[in-house]
């Protein structure tokens, strides 16, 4: 029978599409790094791709697999790896697809250490331009000759911009460049990255999907779209194989294997479970931002909310063509340069924190932290002032959200 429904699919993934023996409901953690092979042609076959066994479990292992085979089928994709952070899978996947001469254009709206990241592909001989994405002719005057990718976030961090994912991706199409998307803020039930042509989503386990801030991943998931023939940086060595399935096989040689940085057995494990009430906090954690959102932006002592479930957002009609909900993160200005340190030291429910997509509502001063290292100037290119406060929204009941806030909002 085939199950259509996104919770239903999840939580019986590892029972009805991985099999785990003796009829385990759940994929166990395997946690051996080397497989045995009786006929040493077997073990040959793995290692020249004619057999899908494992070898060695930095490149494969049955609770590895496991992972994978959930997010393949939770973006309709034609594959995934899965690595030890999301900064791990962004990183490796550039490494592995990208080379000295090449032109990536990138948003100006990017996590603080994704923006970081570009600094160091450029050193290694990979141009890099950052464009406000908000728009897509800014994509269109970037391109160059030597252009193979544009990447981007759905909704960015922490002003909480959306892209033109789907001029962007019809861009891409007719130019033959490869589409990134980093979809850690708006995950599947809230986002069809398909319907805007995304060739490879990028990103974050640790936030959303895994759900409950003990356990760091990422992963890179194929959606078939992309024409890989097409694509100059394929090692001829890996073009025997379909050439559907030519990216993430360089991502997982030159990329997993040999760079390493891999997802461990018991990780994979906790992110699945994690995994399968993915809509149920979502959902909770989208109605509670946008509730709080609503309170915050009528509030006398606060200057700017920056959510895109506002009516008043610049790219609050992008949200409403791209979303089912506008996600769990917002970012608030208080009035009148008030102290943001005092206030989030008045906050008692909510943890003065970094991290995002967790069950608990956290909140952190941006340009004195994740921001910090990337200066004042490209600080105001990406929108951020220096008092601005970020929210990552949690589960709690919301009128303790709001009672919180309320409170520490009282005693400016
Ligand atoms: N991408 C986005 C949009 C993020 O917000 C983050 C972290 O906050 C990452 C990637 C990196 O993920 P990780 O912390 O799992 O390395």
């Amino acid at each position: 029978m085939d199950f259509k429904g996104f919770t239903t699919k999840l939580v019986h993934a590892d029972r009805l599409l991985n099999h785990p023996e003796d009829g385990a409901v759940h994929q166990p953690a395997t946690k051996s790094v080397l497989f045995e092979y009786k006929r040493v042609e077997d073990l040959v076959d793995v290692f020249q791709g004619r057999n899908a066994g494992h070898a060695y479990s930095r490149q494969s292992s049955a609770s590895i697999n496991a992972l994978q085979n959930m997010l393949t089928q939770m973006e309709e994709g034609v594959g995934a790896l899965t690595f030890a952070s999301g900064m791990a899978a962004i990183t490796t996947t550039m490494l592995a697809l990208f080379k000295h001469g090449d032109h990536l254009i990138f948003s100006q709206y990017l996590f603080g250490n994704t923006n970081s990241f570009a600094n160091t592909l450029r050193g290694f001989g990979i141009e890099v331009t950052l464009v406000d994405t908000t728009k897509v002719a800014n994509v269109t005057a970037a391109i160059q000759d030597n252009t193979r990718a544009v990447y981007l976030e759905t909704i960015a961090n922490p002003v909480t911009q959306v892209a033109d994912l789907a001029a962007i991706g019809n861009l891409c199409e007719q130019r033959g460049l490869l589409y990134l998307v980093d979809n850690t803020m708006t995950p599947a039930n809230l986002f069809d990255a398909k319907s805007v042509k995304a060739s490879m989503l990028v990103g974050s386990l640790t936030k959303y999907i895994a759900g409950h801030g003990q356990i760091l991943g990422g992963a890179v998931i194929d959606t078939g779209l992309f024409n890989w023939q097409a694509f100059p940086n394929i090692n001829d060595s890996y073009k025997s194989q379909p050439a559907h399935l030519w990216g993430l096989l360089q991502i997982k040689k030159k990329g997993l294997r040999d760079m390493g940085g891999c997802l461990t057995p018991d990780a994979a494990h906790m992110i699945s479970v994690g995994m399968e009430t993915l809509a149920l906090r979502m959902d909770k954690i989208c109605k509670n931002a946008l509730t709080l959102a609503t309170y915050l932006a009528s509030h006398a002592k606060v200057e700017k909310v920056y959510y895109p479930g506002l009516n008043d957002h610049p790219q609050h009609a992008l949200a409403n063509e791209f979303f089912t909900q506008y996600g769990g993160i917002l970012s608030l200005d208080l009035k009148d340069g008030a102290d943001c340190f005092a206030f989030l030291n008045d906050l008692k429910l909510v943890l003065n924190a970094t991290h995002l997509g967790d069950t608990r509502t956290l909140a952190i001063p941006v340009a004195h932290t994740i921001y910090f290292e990337m200066g004042a100037e490209q600080r105001a290119k990406a929108g951020i002032s220096d008092n601005m406060i970020r929210l990552s929204v949690g589960i709690e009941d919301i009128d303790d959200i709001i009672a919180d806030f309320d409170q520490a909002l009282d005693k400016l």
